[in-house]
């Protein structure tokens, strides 16, 4: 396959895992400078933990605070105490590399159209049972194929494919932080942005640094309700809400994704629940997506998720009196487009991850004038 035609079926969505492959040997490689220990694990020491006595360490990246003895590692799998020291063992090692376009993560009020360079390493802080990335998200680095890629290559790849953004996704960026936040200083002295793809699980320190670094965050809230955490997800909801707060005090875009799963978490009143809550801390303002459950790893059991429900809780949302409510993986579905609240005219024409047209001028409506909250160029 030429370059041509990978970017094509690369941005079409359909071969993520594959993409790895046909960028062999067209990567900067020459610019891994640094050398990844002969196992494939990276040996560099982890930010945010406490050393405590005999050895252990106590990490504090995610909500999970792992206390852990020596050679133990944490429950995402990717960090570990070598003698009452931390290291993360997935820095520079991406298991999963592609173009894809920013409307895939998504994010419908950045950057439109773009291309984003979108890398993983192994491993999640959490263990959703729906998971459409489980093979590397569930997987310990030791089990999945990985690349070294560091840092300034990574940013050297994203400019090289001329694509603005960089992205941390597929599997859970912040038990790759280390990584990641290096990663987002050499995009931004290539002039790239930098998009994070989570589920929020994350202590609000770290947070902090990395809001200083990153242009986008995109968050999953997977239900709102504890008990869908506990059951489904192996985490926690408060401080998913609370990353949530913070990032929309920040200067970071922010834009929210609920997978709505049929029986599991798509009772109205919770929608409704959830709806006047993120108006009520984070204003009506940031998108909420919608987007539709398939069948897939632990959950098979589960039909997809009827287009009637998703559109009956879009419109909940809306009568909530949140201004953008969109539903995904529903190709040419109406609620794929972006409105004015002002004039009710479109402004965005999608169809699936493409962009058909766009009715702004500048970030303001085209019609009306309004301005429309989100990182245009
Ligand atoms: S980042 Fe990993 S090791 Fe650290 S607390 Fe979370 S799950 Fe545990």
């Amino acid at each position: 396959m030429d370059r041509r035609k990978f970017i094509k079926s690369a941005v079409a969505g359909s071969s993520w895992l594959l993409a790895s492959n046909h960028l062999k040997g067209v990567l900067p490689l020459q610019a891994a400078a640094a050398r990844p220990a002969a196992s494939g694990l990276s040996r560099v020491e982890a930010r945010y933990y406490d050393k405590l006595p005999d050895r252990e360490i106590k990490c504090r990246l995610c909500p999970r605070f792992c206390r852990l003895g020596d050679k133990e590692r944490g429950f995402c799998g990717v960090r570990e105490n070598r003698d009452g020291k931390y290291y993360t063992l997935v820095y520079g090692q991406v298991a999963s590399y592609n173009l894809d376009p920013i409307e895939k993560k998504p994010l419908f009020h950045f950057l439109p159209g773009s291309t984003a360079f979108s890398i993983a390493t192994a491993g999640c802080n959490v263990a959703c049972k729906f998971c459409q990335n489980w093979e590397i998200s569930q997987m310990r680095p030791e089990q999945v194929k990985s690349r070294y890629l560091p840092p300034d290559s990574v940013a050297e790849a994203a400019a090289k494919y001329n694509c603005p953004i960089v992205s941390y996704t597929y599997s859970e960026p912040v038990i790759f932080y280390e990584f990641m936040y290096d990663t987002s200083l050499e995009a931004r002295r290539k002039r790239l942005r930098n998009a994070v793809i989570s589920n929020g699980f994350i202590n609000p320190e770290p947070l902090t640094e990395l809001i200083k670094v990153v242009e986008t965050i995109k968050i999953d809230l997977k239900a709102f309700n504890q008990d869908f955490y506990t059951n489904y997800v192996h985490g926690e909801l408060k401080p998913v809400l609370e990353s949530i707060k913070q990032i929309a005090r920040s200067k970071v875009w922010l834009e929210i994704v609920y997978l709505v799963i049929p029986t599991l978490n798509d009772r109205p009143e919770e929608i409704r629940q959830m709806a006047r809550w993120l108006k009520a801390e984070i204003g009506p303002e940031y998108p909420l997506h919608f987007t539709r459950f398939q069948p897939m790893y632990l959950i098979k059991n589960l039909p997809p998720t009827p287009v009637s429900t998703l559109e009956k809780l879009r419109q909940l949302a809306m009568e909530e009196g949140l201004h953008y409510v969109y539903l995904g993986n529903v190709p040419g579905h109406p609620a794929e487009n972006t409105y004015c609240p002002n004039c009710g005219q479109m402004l965005i024409e999608r169809y699936g991850y493409t962009i058909k047209k766009i009715n702004m001028s500048g970030n303001k409506c085209r019609f009306c004038h309004q301005i429309i909250p989100g990182v245009w160029s």
